[in-house]
């Protein structure tokens, strides 16, 4: 499914100011809240969209790149099946401490709390990892796995990720939120009186306190290890594409979620071919007298060599297509080709003798330059070339 454009789906054109753009976001999120249509799917994929759309439009930087370069400009995976690259809920609700004014979730503060979803205890969320895979072409065209040494936080061996010393008593209910692991706060403000209700900055949000802490990870219930995972990349990826694989990244403290894995593709350069997206493209050199008298040459594919013909009276900038010899769509069934581009070698050096022999053609009808009589003109190959 083609992504949205991000200004359609705040409703603002391309000139709206940051005000603008930050109000449609308002009234955007508020409309699609989870809270406010509770188990409705197609609200919350809206909701998603928003919270995505305003990440970018809110950022200069990233709403420059987006304005020049749209979707790709992105560096995300799109449909990849890795969990589409998009935000989640946690990342959404973080991001609206700057649209509605601290206290977080907007419906907690505007209406008390109780806000349908009984978003009462903050799970813990590992931090993402980030990481850089290199890949050949060869192993872009079939995809590949890939399995990297990579340095994380992962679940105490010691105490399974609790955070507590084993045994009995470990924790004790929090003191400062009796349990409740949310604090309220009464704030004055124009409006009158506002309560507002935030994590417990003592548990945080856990609703209860260590009292013997674990002594390998001090409490965190995290430690630092060096894990193999194994990573599978599909067919088709390119360079700085993003691929997010859920769960495997940093481990939250005291047995939160997990963060992800974010892999970002980079391309090996291949010696004899060039990628043009799901194409490929071969430079091949033959001489004038190949060119004058055809042959057959062999040129590299991604799967191993193949042989092409090359007619009689072949022009340079001539470019010969392999159908189906490039890539894999990510997104589709459709396969690019391999476009071999040929060009025509003009000896730079010759012997006296050989030097004699072609004066002696060069005065010869045959090989003067005669364009238009069967051969396409530049504007016509390059009409070829891109449908
Ligand atoms: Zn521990
Ligand atoms: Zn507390």
């Amino acid at each position: 499914m083609a992504k949205r454009d991000y200004y359609e789906i705040l409703g603002v054109t391309k000139s709206a100011s940051e005000s603008e753009i930050k109000k449609a976001y308002r009234q955007m999120a508020l409309k699609f809240h989870p809270d406010k249509n509770p188990d409705d799917k197609a609200a919350e994929e809206k909701f998603k969209e928003a919270a995505e759309a305003y990440e970018v439009l809110s950022n200069p930087d990233k709403k420059s790149r987006y304005d020049q370069y749209g979707h790709a400009g992105m560096g995300g995976a799109g449909n990849g099946g890795y969990g589409g690259g998009g935000m989640n809920m946690d990342d959404i609700f973080s991001q609206f401490g700057d649209i509605f004014g601290g206290g977080g979730n907007p419906f907690e503060s505007f209406f008390g709390g109780g806000g349908g979803r009984g978003r009462s205890r903050t799970v813990n969320r590992g931090s993402n990892l980030r990481i850089k895979v290199k890949l050949t072409l060869e192993e872009v065209l079939k995809g590949a796995e890939k399995k990297i040494k990579v340095n994380k936080a992962i679940s105490c061996n010691t105490c399974g990720g609790s955070g507590a010393q084993a045994g009995s008593s470990s924790f004790s209910t929090c003191g400062t939120c009796k349990g409740a692991g949310q604090v309220k706060r009464v704030t004055s403000s124009f409006l009158g009186q506002m309560q507002t209700i935030t994590t417990c900055p003592t548990c945080n949000g856990d609703g209860q306190t260590i009292v013997n802490k674990c002594k390998a990870c001090s409490g965190s219930g995290t430690q630092q290890s060096e894990e193999v995972i194994s990573i599978q990349i599909p067919a088709g990826v390119a360079e700085g594409m993003q691929l997010n694989v859920q769960g495997k990244g940093n481990a939250a403290e005291r047995g939160g979620i997990p963060g992800d894995l974010l892999v970002i593709i980079e391309e090996v350069e291949h010696p004899q071919l060039v990628r043009d997206g799901d194409h490929l493209i071969h430079d091949l050199y033959i001489s004038f007298i190949d060119a004058t008298l055809g042959t057959s040459v062999e040129i590299p594919t991604l799967e191993g060599k193949a042989k092409i013909k090359v007619e009689p009276g072949t022009q340079g900038g001539k470019v010969l297509r392999l159908k189906g010899k490039g890539f894999p769509s990510i997104n589709s069934h459709y396969k690019g080709d391999l476009l071999v581009h040929i060009n025509v070698w003009t000896p730079q050096q010759l012997s006296s003798e050989e030097k004699k022999t072609l004066e002696k053609l060069r005065e010869s009808e045959n090989f003067k330059p005669n364009p238009g009589k069967g051969d396409k003109s530049f504007f016509e190959r390059m009409k070829e070339y891109f449908n």
